[in-house]
């Protein structure tokens, strides 16, 4: 029997390591089976949202009916922690008669780890192959072999890439035996925050693909201009889809090739902005790749270690409940409590105020987020946050700080996105609603901008 283990790429639909099992087990008359590994111990550890781990269980009981149409049974077993993984597999292929194993690689260190550690113990070969980018991480490089740590060049590269190489989107699988049933994975009654939440994220098949489509069809050539206001749906919500891998990004690129009729290449092209975003989320991943020590922790620029961070219970407990007095702040930081999922111009402008205004480190953000983001990635968190902090690779530079009022402003003009979410505000008129000051129930702002912000400043001077 081939085994295919499904990670972070809850699809039947151009995935490698599934395509290359069927192939094996046509060549040598054998089944194809699938398997899922529940870690919940270890998904703790990392952070991850309690309605991210539901999202996923309920994926993967849509993956299994899915895989059950095509003839191939996915199996699960539950596993507290990954160092428990290769011991339990082990066993679990040998009683099974499992004769290969098919995987996506990771790109995060204790997944890398953890799957060095399995190939090890198994009695039998184990193939990882890339999966989760258009071109594998750690394949972009400069003329010298070395890694970009820019995001320019690096697009640059990539671009270079897709153009010579193309993309390659691997066929939709057909059945290779009877349809078998699928007994779904029991799960209980979704929770009043999980029922809310996922109600934004449908895990049937083909509602990704849809979503994509349409988002492709209305909405991508008008991204570059949309993107930036929360209040507005200007961005694709495809970010839960493609961090659980329900989505691969060669299905993006082939959505904006049908659509448009052809790839955009340079800045400006209609759709050009939208794949910019695809790019940086390659950018992060192959950082993370060839950047283990991010994976740890770890500042991308070293030096950075030094920062003396401060610890004020009292500002962070503010900052994620909302309750700064700065109100594109804590609009964003209670839709993000509220929906396990924030718009990007909101995360941007939410990092830089823990960041540079309380100078609380990016890490206790990052934990933060990821412990209530259904999107939760690391790659993609991590830098973002690193970005933000002024600490990681190609960073926002140190004395560029957010005005987290002009910001709301600028992106939240007539107020509807801090409304929405501040209802101690509803009734202010748009040229009070970004410095309301304190107001009933609403406090004042918990630290002067002006002051904060050079004191973020002297905090990056002071490292030399
Ligand atoms: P779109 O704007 O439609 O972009 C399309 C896709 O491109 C996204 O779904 C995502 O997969 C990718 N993408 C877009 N922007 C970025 C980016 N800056 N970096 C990497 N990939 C990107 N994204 C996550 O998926 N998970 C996270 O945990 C995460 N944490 C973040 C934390 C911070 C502090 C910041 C500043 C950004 C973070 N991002 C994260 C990136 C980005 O905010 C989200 O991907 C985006 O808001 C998702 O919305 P969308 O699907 O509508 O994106």
């Amino acid at each position: 029997m081939q085994l295919v283990w499904f990670r972070q790429d809850l699809r039947v639909v151009d995935h490698r390591a599934l395509t290359q099992a069927r192939q094996r087990a046509r060549e040598r008359g054998e089944a194809v089976a699938g398997l899922f590994i529940i870690s919940r111990e270890q998904w703790r550890h990392h952070h991850m949202a309690a309605v991210r781990e539901r999202f996923l269980l309920e994926r993967v009981n849509q993956l299994g009916a899915e895989l059950a149409r095509l003839g191939i049974p996915l199996h699960l077993i539950e596993v507290p922690w990954f160092r428990e993984i290769p011991s339990a597999l082990a066993s679990w292929v040998r009683e099974r008669g499992v004769s290969e194993l098919h995987a996506h690689s990771a790109i995060e260190i204790d997944e890398r780890r953890r799957d060095e550690a399995v190939a090890a113990a198994l009695p039998i070969p184990s193939h990882f192959v890339p999966g989760c980018c258009v071109f594998a991480p750690g394949e972009i490089r400069t003329g010298k072999g070395e890694p970009f740590k820019v995001f320019t060049p690096f697009s640059r590269a990539w671009l270079g890439q897709l153009a010579s190489r193309g993309f390659s989107l691997l066929p939709t699988p057909r059945p290779i035996a009877a349809p078998l049933t699928w007994q779904a994975w029991p799960l209980p009654e979704r929770s009043e925050h999980e029922q809310r939440v996922l109600a934004d994220w449908p895990v049937a098949e083909g509602e990704a693909e849809a979503r994509l489509r349409e988002f492709v069809e209305a909405e991508v050539t008008a991204y570059a201009e949309r993107r930036d206001f929360p209040a507005r749906q200007g961005t694709s919500r495809l970010s839960t889809y493609l961090a659980a891998g329900v989505l691969s990004p060669n299905q993006c690129l082939a959505a904006i090739q049908s659509g448009l009729g052809v790839l955009p290449m340079e800045k400006g092209a209609p759709g050009f902005a939208w794949l910019n975003e695809l790019i940086w989320r390659e950018f992060y991943r192959h950082l993370l790749y060839l950047e283990p020590h991010l994976s740890m922790n770890q500042p991308f620029q070293r030096h950075t270690r030094a920062l003396a961070w401060s610890h004020d219970e009292k500002h962070f407990t503010a900052w994620c409940e909302g309750r700064t007095g700065y109100p594109i702040v804590d609009a964003a930081m209670r839709c993000l409590k509220q929906t396990g999922w924030m718009h990007n111009r909101l995360r941007m402008i939410v990092a830089s105020f823990l960041t540079k205004d309380l100078h609380i480190s990016w890490r206790r953000g990052e934990d933060y987020f990821m412990s209530q983001l259904i999107d939760g990635d690391l790659a993609a968190n991590n830098g973002g946050w690193q970005w933000a902090a002024g600490t990681g690779a190609d960073a926002a530079p140190y004395f560029r700080v957010f005005n987290p009022t002009t910001q709301g402003e600028r992106f939240d003009p007539e107020g509807t996105f801090i409304r929405r979410w501040i209802p101690e505000l509803a009734a202010l008129p748009a040229a009070r609603l970004h410095q309301p000051g304190p107001l009933g129930n609403y406090p004042a702002p918990i630290v002067d901008h002006g002051a904060a912000r050079l004191r973020a400043i002297a905090m990056f001077k002071e490292l030399g």
